[in-house]
């Protein structure tokens, strides 16, 4: 079996002694995704395995660093996004990048009934250009599936949703 280095200390972790939040991959058997508590540092990584091999190890990495004029709910609700995403946890995840798109939308004024109309009135208002609205509207359709469709996300996808969702948010910082 193959090693996983811990993100936080580095150190190599035994994979088949992992018995911790284990889950397969339901459009991909084959894969399984799950998060490993290393023993000497207690950080947790996020894994995907397929066929013994390691396809995908979680971590921090640049997403882009927040606007510090976001207010402390919507930087809340990111950080827990990227905590997710460090511990595994990719639906989870998503639905905290969404809530955090939600929340800023709102903040800025752009209150609405669902999230597909909160965005498409910060296009109507040219709040956010056609890239950040193509954006917003990818991560609401993924996000979606995952909250109400029982499509699970994997946790390969997680980092292009992080970046988009730091991308967004810094946009509607300018708007406060
Ligand atoms: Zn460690």
């Amino acid at each position: 079996m193959p090693n996983l280095l811990c993100t936080g200390c580095k150190k190599p972790m035994e994979i088949t002694t992992i018995r911790h939040g284990q889950r397969p991959d339901t459009s991909n058997p084959r894969r399984l995704i799950g998060s490993a508590i290393c023993r000497d540092c207690d950080t947790a990584t996020g894994f995907e395995l397929e066929d013994n091999a390691i396809v995908y190890v979680s971590g921090k990495s640049g997403y882009g660093s927040l606007n510090t004029g976001l207010s402390d709910i919507v930087k809340t609700l990111y950080a827990e996004a990227e905590l997710c995403f460090q511990m595994g946890a990719a639906d989870a995840s998503a639905a905290m990048c969404r809530a955090s798109i939600e929340t800023a939308l709102a903040q800025v004024g752009f209150k609405d009934n669902n999230l597909f109309q909160q965005i498409d009135n910060a296009k109507t208002a040219g709040a956010l250009d056609d890239i950040e609205i193509s954006l917003a509207h990818g991560s609401r359709l993924i996000t979606r599936d995952a909250i109400h469709r029982g499509n699970l996300i994997v946790l390969s996808d997680i980092p292009s949703m992080l970046s988009a969702t730091v991308r967004i948010l810094n946009k509607l910082a300018t708007k406060i």
